[in-house]
């Protein structure tokens, strides 16, 4: 499998992203494919991708710990979900324990990734501290995630330049920002509002969410008495299986019963938030949204901490539109008038396929949007290219970690045969698209085609279904569909 070396550069993978996937995909392609080599480039300046970028307060898992850490490094930590600064330190510890920190290039983004067919390498160019570097590699992982990491997305409010507090986007929270006893309002009524207002309305003087229509709010508890059980009666690793299977199928159930019986879930959901707000509240007018369960991603607010605080006055929610921002809060559509010293725009994310990364076969580009993609992990027609993307309705890392396996397995059996490329290969019927993520989220909506194109059969088809794709992966073939080849050796000329 090795590259000719050239300079210290070449590798055999060439890994973008040192966040759960890219870290994930080196301890699987060299625990399978020991000797490989491989270089991790990161265009920040630390480990953790999203648990690094993202600083607010409150910042946690919205899904369980358990099946989103990795399935080989078990979570020691007590709660069910996590807080981002202990994921970021799991995820270097998890790098430091296997040597996968050593592999890493910090500050270096890449721009570019050129495959040449004619040595069947990919050509990958990077911006490091200010100077262009370029790597050789076999295979190019892209472990880069799936938003535009310089800036998150903040609608043209009106007037937004005459507020004369200060305006913060969740994805760029600055250190600094002091908010004790100041005036705050949330906009928005997503994951991120979810967590960080809670937070925000421990010290800040009043916490108020902002939100153009309820979302769907699903409490669970933060502790589990069976997984304090398991930890004690059973060895480490196996307790940790079993836990991990079991909250995988709890989040797939609720999942189910939400598409399956969706009157059910929402009297369910109801049923909580009037458990736990105080008596009287308008639970309809707030937390009654207008579509179906999982039609946008279901919020976890643990032992409904929302809702505490909003009992405990500490927050409140209002559901109104925008009207324009004055130099002191919001004026709305109704007419009202929030005062705010602080407003957060929690109004999401942009998506953004490959990093940003410009793809290009023999130097001619090509847009992934315009490929399908090929068992959730591969394009079509696309040569020795894995990228990797969690599920929208369970933990990113179940199917990151079999994206991994996937690639580790096809690495393997191209080393066997002595291939040099493999590229998936759509013969036969033009095939009808869906969207790759068939989900109601804001940054979907908004860009309905930046992501690669999922078919509606397999090997072509992206499911949300972890428990169908673990068996699917025990089955896997990985010839199906796919083209391998080997590069003509040159031949030594006097
Ligand atoms: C606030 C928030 C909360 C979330 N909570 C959950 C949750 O509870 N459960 C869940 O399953 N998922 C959650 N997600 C989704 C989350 O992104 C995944 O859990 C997971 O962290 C993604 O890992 P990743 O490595 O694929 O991508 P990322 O974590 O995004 O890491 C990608 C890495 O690639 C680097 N990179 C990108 N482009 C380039 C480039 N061109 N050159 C060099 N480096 C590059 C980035 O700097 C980054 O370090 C959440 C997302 C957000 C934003």
């Amino acid at each position: 499998m090795s590259v000719t070396p050239q300079d210290a550069t070449d590798v055999d993978v060439v890994i973008i992203g040192a966040g759960i996937s890219g870290l994930g995909a080196a301890y699987r392609i060299t625990e399978r494919n020991p000797g490989t080599s491989y270089v991790i480039l990161e265009r920040r300046a630390q480990i953790g991708g999203t648990w690094d970028l993202f600083r607010y307060p409150g910042v946690r898992s919205d899904s369980s710990i358990f099946t989103l850490c990795f399935p080989y490094e078990p979570w020691t930590g007590k709660e069910t979900v996590a807080d981002g600064g202990d994921i970021r330190e799991y995820l270097k510890t998890t790098a430091h324990k296997y040597g996968i920190d050593e592999h890493i290039e910090f500050n270096t983004h890449v721009r570019s990734a050129d495959w040449d067919s004619s040595t069947d390498t990919w050509t990958v160019t990077a911006e490091q501290d200010g100077a262009e570097k370029t790597y050789r590699g076999r295979f190019v992982f892209f472990g880069s995630g799936y938003y535009n990491y310089d800036e998150g997305y903040t609608p043209d409010f009106p007037g937004i330049n005459e507020f004369a507090g200060t305006v913060v986007h969740p994805q760029h929270w600055p250190e600094d920002l002091d908010y004790r006893d100041k005036k705050m309002v949330v906009i928005g009524s997503g994951a991120t509002a979810m967590s960080l207002i809670p937070s925000l309305a421990e010290t800040a003087a009043k916490v108020t969410m902002l939100q153009r229509s309820p979302t769907y709010l699903f409490s669970g508890s933060k502790y589990s008495a069976l997984t304090d059980l398991l930890r004690k009666v059973l060895p480490r690793r196996v307790a940790h299986s079993i836990i991990r299977q079991r909250n995988a199928l709890l989040e797939g159930v609720i999942w189910f019963l939400a598409r399956t019986t969706p009157r059910f879930v929402k009297w369910w959901i109801r049923q909580i938030a009037v458990r736990n707000l105080p008596k009287g509240y308008d639970v309809d007018a707030h937390f009654k949204p207008r579509y179906n369960p999982w039609d946008q991603r279901l919020c976890l607010i643990p032992d409904a901490d929302l809702y505490v605080a909003i009992g405990e006055g500490r927050a409140e929610v209002v559901t109104d539109h925008i009207d324009h921002f004055d130099s002191t809060g919001i004026v709305l559509k109704s007419g009202g008038h929030l005062d705010a010293d602080v407003i957060v725009t929690a109004t999401g994310l942009q998506l953004q396929a490959l990093g940003g990364v410009t793809v290009s076969i023999d130097g001619a580009e090509i847009k992934p949007q315009d490929r399908f993609v090929y068992k959730a992990h591969m394009l079509e027609d696309v040569p020795n290219l894995f990228w990797c993307v969690g599920y929208t309705n369970a933990s990113w890392t179940l199917r990151a970690d079999m994206t991994a396996r996937a690639t580790a397995k096809l690495l393997a059996h191209m080393k066997s045969h002595g291939y040099t490329h493999a590229y998936p290969h759509l013969d036969g019927e033009p095939m009808p698209e869906k969207p790759a993520w068939d989900i109601q989220a804001g940054y979907v909506l908004r860009a309905p085609h930046a992501l690669p194109k999922s078919g509606i059969k397999r090997p072509w088809n992206v499911r949300q279904n972890y428990f169908a794709d673990a068996i699917d992966y025990r089955f896997d073939r990985v010839k199906e569909a796919m083209v391998f080849g080997r590069v003509p050796v040159p031949t030594n000329r006097r």
